[in-house]
């Protein structure tokens, strides 16, 4: 509570929200953020606060409007004050000129220039705002009537709630998702497994049309606006005089370039052809329009677009063509991915004959098979895809995929682990990823082999000197000494940092190995479990699922590993080269590993941080709450409902005294 009277509350939520506003500003307008983000969320934590305890201060256009409110049943029809027409399409110089010709002639020797403005992929909108406040927007719809979207519209941070003027207007402008955006929003759907969007617009579309204006709010909707249709108490001469108009009431405006004649136009428009990936969102083309607004009147619409302005179009970037196969290319992390092997054609100025198919469910999910006719998508430097199969061109002879149970490189065996979208060949040793997986077993946590770096590797390698890290072992210095940097000396270091690595810990060898998943915290997992390889190589997936940090994909990986041939092979050359594959007696692994521990009450020798620490330290966990997996709870004075918990659960019970002797005991042994 802050104590506040209201009076003074009303001062300060004004103030807040003019400040907020400003910053809103700063930030989603004018890309230029003067505080950071964490400041402007303490501002607008305070104005929440606020706006909580006097709830009758809160105002439809408060900065705090935009997280989201109630969830609508469906949207309301809206009534458009004038329609919203399509536009006419130019595709080439030749159709600029022609629609300049057309002009001329209508508008019979009147002097004329144009505006060019950058033609968005998103979706149409229009706004109301009425006293200085927002108050509707609206979809396009059938172009007479559309939906009401105010509230998710007011989720769009660079969308004014608030202005400076008065009168009645009514905007247009085109909302859209930012390709960065775009790509945050698919990882998450995919990591949340569910389908991706097909593309921004269509992201776009479906945060728009959300009934639930908080699902909106976490999408980061964009708005630029285009047109100004009408005002109640201001008159216009020309367009970009409304531009610079809107641009002052702090709407974020589309970009914009005068042109005196088509000529210019046309320069214009084929800059933009070549620049378009420069831009965070994506454009479709060009929109030119008559910069004078009585000859706009003047050249009027037919039924379906204005005279006065032509959308000029860039060429397709989707086409359809036929499958001719699918191939396997095989990534440097071992990945199979499907590729495919297409009839060329010609999309966006150069001639696409493969296009990915990402992994299997992708190819699943739209049904792609070989001999299919599909379109073909190609958006700048992204890699050509397979956007959907044209299903009517099937005439039966369609084949299906398969993916294939060896690795189309070495042969070795691959896996799909459960829950993974992506199929990797398992072999260490495959070609495609020995580089990798020799750099990772040199690397310092893993044997930390000093000398042996990228520009080694890659030579010995080259020089069929190795072909995977067990090799390291078997060199002599007489390979060595030829090689590029390679004297007399260095050569002898080398050979002493691999001698000297067979002593490593045991956790930091099974870290070296790469099994994938297995992360340095996950190696001394097992080494605390597993006393050598052969019991690890041993333990069924039951038994390895059973250990609290491993879970089903972690030990299907390691299962995994097991299995291929090569890897077997490769384990024995490092037993004959004398790499220590066990426990030593005296390698302590940290003597809580694993185990969970929770505390309750007051402690009398330690504060709450430091036995976190010493629990950490000795490699278990502290956690707050008690479940089936907690190993030890812990009692202080005046134990609260944990204790009763953990007896329900027939959990370990320590006193703090047994808790410190069990800490100070095993750190003397340890010494
Ligand atoms: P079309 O749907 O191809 O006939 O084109 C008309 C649509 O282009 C409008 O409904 C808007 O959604 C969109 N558009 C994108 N950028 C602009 C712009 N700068 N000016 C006018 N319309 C635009
Ligand atoms: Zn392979």
């Amino acid at each position: 509570m802050t104590n506040l009277t209201k009076e003074k509350a009303e001062k300060k939520v004004k103030a807040l929200r003019k400040k907020i506003r400003e910053h809103e500003y700063k930030y989603f307008v004018l890309d230029d953020p003067s505080i950071s983000d964490a400041e402007f969320d303490q501002l607008m934590q305070k104005l929440i606060k606020l706006e909580e305890e006097f709830p009758e201060l809160v105002t439809e256009d408060s900065p705090t409007q935009r997280v989201g409110g109630e969830v609508l049943d469906e949207f309301e029809k809206v009534e458009h004050s004038a329609a919203m027409l399509s536009l006419d399409n130019a595709f080439d110089a030749g159709d600029l000129r022609d629609f300049d010709q057309r002009v001329r002639k209508n508008l019979s020797g009147e002097d004329y220039q144009y505006v060019v403005e950058h033609k968005i992929d998103g979706l149409s909108a229009v706004m109301r705002y009425r006293d200085g406040s927002f108050e509707l927007g609206a979809t396009r719809g059938n172009g007479e009537v559309g939906e009401d979207i105010t509230q998710n519209m007011k989720t769009i941070r660079s969308l004014p709630l608030k202005i400076e003027e008065q009168a009645e207007m009514e905007l247009r402008g085109e909302i859209y998702l930012a390709k960065s955006e775009f790509q945050r929003l698919n990882e998450e759907r995919l990591e949340n497994e569910e389908a991706p969007f097909a593309n921004p617009r269509n992201a776009a579309a479906g945060s728009v049309r959300q009934l639930d204006s908080k699902i909106a709010a976490q999408r980061s909707l964009s708005i630029l606006i285009y047109d100004l249709i009408s005002h109640s108490t201001r008159e216009f001469e020309t367009h970009l005089e409304v531009f610079s108009y809107l641009k002052e009431l702090g709407f974020k405006v589309n970009w914009h370039q005068a042109a005196a004649d088509i000529e210019a136009v046309i320069e214009i428009c084929e800059h933009w052809q070549e620049e378009r990936e420069s831009l965070d969102f994506e454009i479709d083309g060009l929109v030119i329009k008559i910069n004078n607004l009585s000859l706009r009147e003047k050249l009027g619409s037919t039924a379906r677009s204005p005279r006065w302005a032509i959308a000029y179009k860039f060429p397709a970037q989707q086409k359809t063509t036929q499958i001719k196969d699918i191939e396997i290319s095989l990534g440097r992390t071992g990945a199979l991915t499907p590729t495919a092997i297409l009839e060329p054609v010609e999309l966006a100025g150069s001639t696409v004959s493969r296009a990915t198919l990402h992994n299997e469910d992708e190819i699943k999910r739209k049904d792609i098979r070989i001999g299919d006719t599909v379109l073909v998508q190609k958006a700048g430097d992204i890699i050509p895809e397979v956007v959907k199969v044209i299903k009517e061109e099937r005439d039966g002879s369609e084949k299906e995929f398969k993916m294939p149970d060896q690795c189309p490189v070495c042969g070795g065996e691959v896996i799909r682990p459960e829950g993974e979208a992506v199929t990797r060949c398992t072999n260490i040793s495959c070609p495609a990823q020995r580089k990798e997986s020799i750099l990772h077993f040199v690397s310092r946590d893993a044997m930390n082999i000093d000398g042996v770096g990228p520009a080694l590797i890659e030579q010995l390698l080259e020089n069929n000197l190795i072909e995977d890290y067990a090799d390291l072992y078997f060199l002599k210095q007489s390979h060595l000494k030829d090689l590029d940097r390679m004297g007399e000396k260095s050569s002898q270091n080398v050979i002493e940092a691999v001698e000297a690595s067979k002593d490593r810990e045991f956790f930091r060898v099974l870290y070296a190995l790469g099994i994938r998943h297995v992360g340095i915290g996950a190696a001394r997992i097992l080494a605390a479990n597993f006393n050598s390889i052969e019991e690890l190589q041993q333990a069924s997936a039951e038994e390895l699922e059973a250990i609290d940090e491993i879970g089903p994909v972690i030990a299907e990986s390691i299962f995994g590993f097991f299995k291929e041939r090569h890897n077997r092979d490769l384990l024995s050359r490092l037993k004959q080269a004398g790499i220590r594959l066990q426990k030593k007696e005296s390698e302590s692994t940290k003597f809580l590993e694993g185990l969970k521990f929770v505390f309750t009450g007051s402690l009398n020798n330690y504060s709450r941080s430091e036995v976190k620490d010493l629990v950490e330290k000795a490699g278990g966990r502290a956690v707050s709450s008690v479940s089936s997996k907690t190993d030890y709870l812990v009692t202080g004075d005046n134990p609260g409902s944990k204790y009763d918990k953990a007896r329900e659960l027939g959990i370990e019970i320590l006193t703090e005294e047994e808790f410190k002797e069990l800490i100070e005991e095993k750190n003397s042994s340890e010494n």
